[in-house]
């Protein structure tokens, strides 16, 4: 059992000194400011919001836990593609058609693409396997050499985090290539599109990234992914006998989608522009008290890297990234400071983490979470902060990774006793439990979660949340002069700060629960 006979025994001294949240906004100003030109992953912008963070954990008199001092030094290489030497066609009854690039779809660089291929068309559902659940979308298809189309999303019934993991890029490759796939084309779900297919359009120019180092890459021998915009998706499916609409309307009624063949080959030419380069990680050590205990960490992480600079929306190119993702970084600066000023004593050490890279794929966390700078099984859990948007007063918080881990306990607990009430993602289709650096650690068996300002379906707060992804979410206006309530935030930074406080003083390190599906990955830890 877990008690919170230790808490008793500690002042609780975490509080924010600032319930206004004037410090927490202050390290924002800095983070996204013009001067730092968006922060791209290797960029000078970044580089300077890494020694701001540096400076600042050094004030707070926190021990340096990177390589060089603070810093983690992380290699990457680069890949942009040259879309005046790329190309795209559909080959249809003995015609042969350009796709328009941006217009009808979009050749990621997240994969490493073959310089041709030409393969036929296979419509492949969700394009998913959890045996799990007994789910199969490739039973009795021929799919062998061909590239998969699919729906973004999963058949009703799969659990959120379940879903969500097999929709990861690296399972979901895992998946097409064991049924002999060569590349894909993913249609995205209108109703779940985050960014609008014309924004996805316009980011189109930025380099991917992959760690440097030897074995990292998720979608080794795939020859080629596409996107392809929802709004066109009658002209790849045409002579199939199927429509869009048809199978949006399955997926809405939650019905099985058929699958079948498109009768037409797809033919790509792709050119790449290869580089390297250095980014970020940036640690600190806020050290525990307890002779048996201290050497244990508990993680709060947060990502500073955001996409630099982009074309030029009325005037402005700097993506400033100010709540994705200065305010976790200042969450977490606030966090420490306010750590210093209370002189709070905790049992277990906590260590503070920025990473780099996580807009290109998690990227950051995966090179700490491989190559950590303490012990890698004393780390006990990682609590993650990125766009949590404080858009509206704090009520509830929606915690991704709720059931999966002890640390959900823990957070019902806190937030008991500060009146906040606790949820589930209320929106799985999302995928948020894996779309930040928590999953890094989840794939090294270390029990994690993320939280956010909470909404419920069908309140003003959901308009609130919607309309920001819609309108701000990667966009250039996601800066400085947008409404913010920073009393929220600080509320947030308190929650955050006693659930940091509670996982490290607790006599048992936290612990995944038995029915959690990533139980499985720290069984070999
Ligand atoms: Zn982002």
């Amino acid at each position: 059992m877990k008690g919170s006979w230790l808490l008793a025994a500690i002042p609780v001294a975490l509080i924010a000194a600032a319930p206004d949240g004037a410090r927490w906004w202050s390290y924002v100003e800095f983070l996204a400011s013009d001067k730092l030109e968006g922060r791209n992953t290797g960029s000078e912008g970044h580089r300077k919001a890494a020694e701001y963070v540096a400076a600042e954990f050094e004030r707070d008199g926190l021990k340096p836990a990177g390589e060089q001092g603070y810093i983690q030094p992380v290699r990457f290489r680069t890949l942009q593609l040259d879309e005046s030497h790329s190309s795209l066609s559909l080959e249809r009854d003995g015609k042969s058609r350009n796709v328009v690039l941006g217009e009808e779809a979009t050749i990621g660089a997240r994969v490493d693409p073959a310089p041709s291929i030409e393969a036929g068309l296979v419509f492949v559902g969700y394009g998913l396997r959890v045996p799990e659940n007994h789910y199969d979308d490739f039973t009795g298809l021929d799919t062998k050499g061909r590239i998969a189309v699919y729906i973004g999303g999963a058949q009703p019934g799969l659990s959120g985090a379940l879903a969500a993991h097999y929709q990861s890029g690296a399972e979901r490759w895992k998946t097409l290539r064991a049924a002999g796939i060569v590349g894909a084309i993913s249609i995205a779900n209108p109703k779940h599109m985050d960014i609008p297919w014309s924004r996805q359009m316009a980011n189109r120019g930025q380099a991917a990234m992959t760690l440097a180092a030897p074995g990292n890459s998720d979608t080794e021998g795939e020859k080629i992914t596409v996107a392809w915009n929802p709004a066109r998706a009658d002209d790849l499916l045409a002579g199939s006998g199927h429509t869009f609409e048809e199978l949006l309307a399955l997926v809405e009624a939650g019905k099985a989608l058929p699958h079948f063949d498109i009768p037409a080959t797809l033919r790509a030419k792709t050119s790449v522009l290869r580089g390297e380069l250095v980014s970020q990680n940036i640690a600190a050590i806020y050290p525990g008290s307890d002779p048996a205990l201290k050497d244990e960490y508990v993680v709060m992480s947060a990502h500073i890297d955001h996409l630099g600079v982009g074309k030029a929306v009325n005037g402005d190119a700097i993506f400033n990234g100010a709540l994705d993702n200065a305010a976790g970084v200042a969450t977490v600066l606030d966090t420490a400071a306010n750590l210093k000023d209370s002189k709070a004593k905790v049992r277990r050490s906590i260590l503070f983490l920025i990473v780099t890279g996580e807009e290109k794929g998690l990227l950051g966390s995966k090179y700490f979470a491989g190559n950590p700078t303490v012990p890698a099984n004393r780390i006990v859990a990682d609590i993650n902060t990125d766009m949590f948007l404080p858009l509206f007063p704090l009520k509830r918080v929606t915690v991704y990774g709720l059931d999966e881990s002890t640390l959900g306990d823990d957070v019902r607990a806190v937030a008991k006793d500060m009146g906040i009430e606790v949820q589930l993602d209320p929106d799985p289709a999302r995928n948020s439990f894996i779309r930040s650096d928590q999953y890094s650690f989840i794939l090294r068996g270390i029990p994690a979660l993320a939280m956010k300002d909470g909404y419920i379906k069908g309140t003003r707060e959901e308009t609130i949340f919607k309309s920001w992804l819609t309108d701000r979410y990667h966009a250039v206006s996601d800066d400085l002069n947008q409404p913010v309530d920073k009393t929220a935030a600080a509320t947030f930074d308190r929650l955050a700060a006693r659930l940091l406080e509670r996982v490290a003083n607790e006599r048992t390190r936290p612990a995944w629960k038995s029915d959690s599906f990533f139980r499985r990955y720290a069984v070999t830890r």
